[in-house]
């Protein structure tokens, strides 16, 4: 269900409690990549031109203390204030709204910004805690949330705050977010060729159950793959397995052949005995050794992977292809990321690892769209509703 965002309403005067993402990496109180500032600037930006009054708020890792200097949103605060080349307004207090808060916010004119402190200076942001919604909703008339990458979470910001305003929207980021992974999802264009990898099986069961039935083809690269290998019978040395999801992996190589869906395995693999970043040793399927752990997708399997991608009218993309971390096994990951860029068809990474891959190789605007939330994208793909999309009002 598509839901109502700032496009279709307007805020002009009205004071609006902004959930956005600006969990940033810090490094001695410096912002080492601004890149989910940057990303919110054009809901912000909208906001602003429509002459809401903007409060915007936002958590930063994991305070174990209300008012840590070192999880202080203040550096985000000046960073924001250059992008936007205006005042952003920051009160650095612990209890993140109090009567200054309250003072600045009754004082605010239209275009204004406020910046509050790190919601999870208060215990009760993460618990969901009424009076903390409470408090975060008595500034406010309106809620707005842009923060994709927290959406799957039920906390007072985003999802208690919404619960108590009459105005519940979308920004500009979640409204791309759920478009894209809607159109994939609902209405894919044909053939649907869903790729999945990273070490386990179990965090992507329920992925695996919702995509199999829509899809043309999966292919399944990574760790995940020597569940599926060993489940066939197959050797698979010291490579990690998840014994516990053998019969899991067995079920969906069934599923897969009674529905017809292509599914593809590696033919061989890229590894070392050691599990450490030293030059691969590539072997097949068949003849894997002992004392072998398989860490990346060899040659033949990049090959036909890519083969596979082919004219593909949508792709979804979750989990590297193998260690990619390590220089020696990037390869399979960043072929998929490379053969992605050339494809005409829609083209959606999930958040986390496979997005980093993107990034890292500077082809975000080759894909359709790389998600801004790794939970928050493979709860999407499991099929679920995020609380703090369902709580934003639908469209009419
Ligand atoms: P996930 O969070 O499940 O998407 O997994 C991402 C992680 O999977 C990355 O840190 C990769 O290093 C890791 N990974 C991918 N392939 C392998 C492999 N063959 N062996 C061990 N780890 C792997």
């Amino acid at each position: 269900m598509s839901k109502k965002s700032i496009r279709q309403v307007d805020l002009k005067g009205k004071r609006v409690f902004m959930r956005v993402d600006f969990n940033v990496p810090l490094q001695d109180g410096r912002i080492t990549d601004p890149a989910r500032i940057v990303a919110s600037l054009p809901s912000i930006n909208a906001l602003i031109k429509q002459g809401a009054k903007l409060i915007l708020a936002s958590h930063l890792g994991k305070p174990k203390e209300a008012g840590d200097p070192s999880f202080s949103l203040k550096p985000v605060a000046q960073k924001l204030s250059q992008l936007l080349g205006k005042e952003v307004q920051f009160i650095a207090t612990p209890d993140v709204v109090d009567e200054s808060v309250r003072h600045a916010v009754s004082k605010m004119d239209e275009g204004d910004v406020i910046l509050l402190e790190n919601t999870r200076f208060l215990p009760g942001e993460t618990k969901n805690d009424p009076e903390t919604s409470e408090l975060f909703a008595s500034l406010a008339d309106a809620f707005v949330n842009d923060a994709f990458g927290t959406a799957h979470r039920a906390h007072a910001s985003t999802v208690g705050v919404p619960t108590l305003l009459p105005i519940a929207l979308s920004g500009y980021l979640i409204e791309k977010e759920l478009e894209s992974f809607e159109k994939v999802l609902d209405n894919p264009k044909r053939p649907f060729v869903a790729i999945l990898g990273g070490v386990k099986v179990s965090d992507k069961i329920k992925v695996i159950e919702n995509l199999l039935p829509k899809v043309d083809k999966l292919l399944i690269g990574g760790a995940m793959a020597y569940t599926f290998f060993k489940a066939q019978g197959r050797k698979v040395g010291k490579s990690l397995v998840e014994d516990e999801q053998l019969d899991f992996a067995r079920r969906m190589m069934e599923l897969a052949k009674e529905r017809g869906v292509e599914l593809l395995l590696p033919v061989d693999t890229a590894g070392s005995a050691v599990f450490e970043d030293v030059p691969p040793v590539i072997v097949g399927q068949e003849d894997f050794p002992d004392d072998f752990n398989g860490m990346d997708i060899g040659p033949k399997t990049i090959e036909i992977f890519t083969d596979a991608l082919d004219g593909a009218g949508s792709v979804v993309w979750n989990g590297p292809m193998g260690v990619f971390e390590m220089e020696n096994y990037a390869k399979g990951t960043r072929a998929i990321a490379q053969k992605l860029a050339t494809l005409e068809g829609d083209t959606i990474v999930g958040g986390g690892d496979s997005a980093a891959a993107i990034h890292q190789l500077g082809l975000e605007d080759k894909m359709t769209h790389v998600s801004t939330g790794g939970g928050a994208s493979l709860e999407l793909l499991e099929g679920k509703e995020l609380p703090g999309i369902a709580i934003l009002q639908d469209m009419s």
